[in-house]
């Protein structure tokens, strides 16, 4: 008798996008007419970069030829884009990394869901609430979160970050945390980290012989000088951190799939016998046997985004969706909104006003100015009483739904 993984049943039905996307459906079958615009799920929508494109047509047309095929390629991807990671991303900040500390993934979101798989089932896992779904619901495949109850689980410890609190985790008390998860810039608040406060972190994780799995997806958005790009900006860090990047947003492959994960070789996580076990080496005999790697002609992709015309190319895209920011922030200040996040990331979240729950406001909004949003509570506990927009839309669109916001805020 074949048993499933009684786990999954575990899991939340519903993920939230299909919950959003069940009732924007649902609304559009009774207006047919509603031009719906999307400032919810976090996806982009501008072109790839020219270079990006050459690189990809370059790449594909060697293939078509029986010297420039290419076949399986390294599972940890190939040294010309670990180089240029390595070269571009960690050098000009002083962190020199060894080349096998990269991981070429398909994404960040493989590598965020997959990595605890390294971990004993029952480590104890801190998350800063709200907080992506990923990195508790690959948990709760594994067994590893107790039971839900009252939208949080039961062996999870849930780190919140509010307006109360300046969207600043503190410190978990008590029973220590064995695996913490960071998202820095923030999805969903928007918020970042300084290097004061990723620092205590860092100091907790060495002290408490803790885990980080450090997510900089929006590194690339950050305008602030003095803010970190990376964990291991922060000494000590190497010893106790495993970072994930993601070519999505900083260059627009959502539909491309490339990103990079760091493991470096000095984390290590203990056996019951007190052994030490580098990560870097169990990663590796991971995904050689689960990932035959990233395609080639997506890694020729994203080392162009490296060169000099791809580095203002994806620059110049990353300044046209945190334009909308600063113009979503402006308008929504205005109206008397209270709202945060923006600045170092594609992410505005807003209080929800008149102490509105995070789905009534979703709706009023959809059905008062046909504009999607986010509810906040779909992030985590402490999300409720907000909601999520995303600075990727196009200059219209982003205006067009800024009107209508204020059309029917005044009403
Ligand atoms: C979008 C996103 C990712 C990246 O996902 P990909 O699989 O690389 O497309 C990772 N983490 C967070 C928090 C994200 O929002």
């Amino acid at each position: 008798m074949a048993l499933v993984n009684i786990h999954f049943l575990n899991l939340q039905n519903n993920y939230l996008f299909a919950d959003i996307a069940k009732k924007v459906n649902a609304f559009k079958v009774m207006h047919p007419k509603a031009d719906v615009i999307s400032l919810g799920i976090g996806d982009v929508t501008q072109p790839l970069a020219p270079a990006v494109v050459e690189a990809m047509h370059k790449a594909a047309d060697e293939m078509a030829t029986a010297e420039g095929f290419h076949g399986y390629g390294p599972e940890q991807g190939y040294d010309f884009l670990r180089e240029a990671i390595l070269k571009n991303d960690f050098l000009p900040r002083g962190i020199h990394l060894d080349i096998d500390e990269v991981f070429i993934n398909d994404g960040a979101k493989s590598d965020t869901g997959n990595f605890q798989e390294l971990l004993h089932w029952d480590n104890f896992v801190g998350v800063t609430d709200p907080i992506y779904p990923v990195y508790i619901d690959s948990n709760v495949m594994i067994g590893r979160c107790g039971n839900y109850r009252d939208g949080r689980w039961t062996n999870v410890r849930y780190m919140p970050t509010t307006a109360e609190n300046g969207f600043m985790p503190e410190l978990p008390k008590g029973r220590p945390v064995d695996v913490i998860y960071l998202c820095y810039p923030n999805n969903p608040t928007g918020t970042v980290i300084t290097k004061q406060e990723l620092r205590k972190w860092v100091n907790y994780a060495l002290k408490n012989d803790a885990l980080i799995l450090y997510d900089a997806a929006y590194q690339a958005y950050i305008r602030d000088p003095e803010i970190p790009h990376s964990i291991y900006e922060i000494r000590g860090a190497r010893k106790c951190a495993v970072e994930f990047h993601s070519f999505s947003k900083t260059a627009g492959f959502t539909g491309v799939r490339c990103g990079y994960t760091i493991v470096p070789k000095d984390v290590s996580v203990s056996t019951f016998e007190d052994e030490r076990i580098p990560l870097n080496q169990l990663w590796l005999r991971r995904q050689c046997t689960k990932f035959n790697g990233t395609s080639y002609i997506s890694q020729r992709a994203a080392e162009a985004i490296y060169t000099p015309e791809g580095k203002k190319q994806i620059q110049a895209t990353i300044d046209y969706y945190m334009d909308n920011a600063q113009r979503m922030l402006n308008r929504l200040r205005v109206l008397g909104y209270e709202v945060y996040g923006g600045e170092n990331a594609p992410y505005i979240w807003m209080r929800t006003p008149d102490g509105m729950g995070s789905w009534q406001f979703f709706e009023a909004l959809l059905y008062g100015a046909n504009v999607v949003c986010t509810p906040g509570v779909g992030f985590g506990p402490s999300g409720e009483g907000y909601v999520r927009f995303t600075a990727f839309n196009s200059h219209e669109k982003t205006e067009e739904a800024l009107n209508r916001i204020e059309a029917w805020s005044k009403k």
